[in-house]
């Protein structure tokens, strides 16, 4: 992490402070007095609700050993090392910049509409098998979270892989211009932030914001069965790779074959080395196969990208597959959701063989904007009857599932819920021994206090 006395920290972000503190030395920075660690330096951001200024002092008192403040903040404590900046949030950046630019770290940035935590996890698995590797801790991938991030590296790591994420345009610009990465990856384009960014087009061009920082060469790697990626890529110097489920992509896979405890496939209909991840889903083969693209970009020998996915940790509730009370299995995806995650887990769950019953318990999709019911009917429309057993919905916009559902099932099987209560206890009467049940919706939703509930 970075090491510097505030005679240099100040000349990184062009602030000033008082000559008697030139010497001091941070190691490492922190935002939050609750986490600061001794010899941090503090940097005070003002949000929404809180402004960090008013906490320097608890932060010196729990081990912090000097703080920014932003110079049109009222009354700086006078016995604190301080280094005083125009703006605290932007020092943070500019720090960061300036301390990566100072390592030999290879950057790979990853955005996209869903799949990034997924992607950074099995990239990082993957390149670890032969690089010293940092990436981003669960969720960091904001304007805060992904310069903190930067700040961590270590010296001797090889290798940082970084999420980008955003919630309106220009964000991933600035993430790409503090980072500018080596590498950047795609993993697919969704409809999320739809409300803010009003079109898939536009979000196209928000997640294609990650090539304004990246190395001339690239490579930029990207979900190939995206159109409106590829036609707006056509025209990039970037060296391009593609990958996904169709044989038109560079990386693609074939005799895909979910098992309960994961998934197998081969890459570009070679048997050897045969892929395993212990997660489920296409979406997940698709995540995988950007993280062998970038490996073998990497030069990591196959065998090695092999080893790596099939070792994987994902950070949790992300098709994660867990087993409940009287031997139901539960795929707890209740970390999120969106039309096509949403879609995806779908499919995934009419694909799994093997079950007495499977059942569907999904809640709203939020922030979609004005055709938010169409959405949702229309995920409703998907589900088959023939496959699916029942259908769980909870929430005003999910009930809309249900209407879709209803379209195609019989009397009796689809039940929109809007108490998640009655909706667990009903579930709990129906499900028990062999029984697959899915779970998704919403962050703001909390369905795994479904996934608990069974
Ligand atoms: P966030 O924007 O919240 O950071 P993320 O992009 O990091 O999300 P993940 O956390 O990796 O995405 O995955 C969230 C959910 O998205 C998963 O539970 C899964 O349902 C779905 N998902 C993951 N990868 C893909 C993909 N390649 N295509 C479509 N859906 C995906
Ligand atoms: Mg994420």
């Amino acid at each position: 992490m970075i090491n510097r006395i505030l005679i240099e920290v100040k000349k990184m972000v062009d602030g000033s402070c008082l000559e008697q503190f030139n010497e001091v030395e941070i190691t490492g920075v922190s935002i939050d007095t609750r986490t600061v660690r001794e010899g941090n330096l503090f940097i005070p951001i003002i949000g929404e609700k809180f402004n960090g200024h008013e906490f320097v002092e608890t932060a010196i008192k729990n081990g912090a050993v000097a703080s920014f403040w932003q110079e049109d903040q009222p009354n700086p404590p006078q016995t604190i090392p301080l280094i005083y900046v125009k703006d605290t949030l932007i020092a943070l950046q500019t720090l960061s910049k300036s301390y990566l630019g100072s390592l030999a770290v290879k950057v790979v940035g990853i955005t996209g509409s869903n799949g990034k935590t997924t992607t950074k996890d099995m990239v990082q698995a993957v390149l670890s098998t032969k690089y010293k590797v940092q990436k981003t801790e669960g969720n960091l991938n904001n304007h805060i979270g992904l310069p903190l991030t930067i700040l961590r590296l270590e010296k001797d790591t090889e290798i940082a892989v970084l999420e980008m994420g955003m919630s309106g345009k220009g964000e991933i610009e600035l993430l790409s211009t503090i980072a500018e990465p080596d590498a950047a990856i795609i993993t697919n384009i969704g409809e999320s932030h739809l409300l803010d960014l009003g079109s898939r087009e536009a979000i196209s061009d928000a997640k294609l914001e990650i090539t304004r920082g990246l190395n001339q060469d690239g490579p930029l790697i990207y979900h190939g069965e995206e159109p409106l990626l590829n036609s707006r890529v056509e025209k990039m110097p970037y060296r391009k790779i593609t990958f996904g489920q169709s044989t038109s992509c560079d990386y693609y896979s074939s005799s895909l074959q979910q098992e309960n405890e994961g998934t197998y496939f081969q890459v570009n209909e070679k048997e050897q080395p045969a892929y395993f991840i212990p997660v489920l889903g296409k979406h997940n083969v698709n995540n995988a196969l950007a993280a062998i693209a970038i490996a073998e970009y990497l030069n990591v020998p196959s065998t090695k990208i092999a080893d790596g996915l099939k070792k994987l940790k994902i950070t949790g509730m992300r098709t994660e597959l867990v087993k409940g009370q009287n031997g139901v299995s539960i795929i707890n995806d209740a970390y999120n959701a969106s039309p096509t995650s949403m879609k995806a887990a779908i499919e995934l769950l009419q694909d799994m063989k093997g079950f007495r019953q499977k059942i569907v318990v999904l809640g709203d999709m939020l922030e979609l904007g004005e055709n938010e019911r169409s959405f949702h009917y229309e995920i409703g429309k998907i589900i088959q009857s023939d496959e699916i057993d029942y259908v769980f919905t909870y929430g005003e916009l999910a009930s809309h599932i249900s209407l879709g559902a209803k379209e195609t099932f019989e009397e009796g099987k689809v039940f929109p819920y809007q108490d998640k209560e009655n909706l667990i206890n009903h579930l709990k009467q129906l499900v028990g021994e062999n029984d697959l049940v899915l779970v998704k919706g919403s962050r703001g939703m909390k369905l795994e206090e479904v996934v608990e509930g069974l």
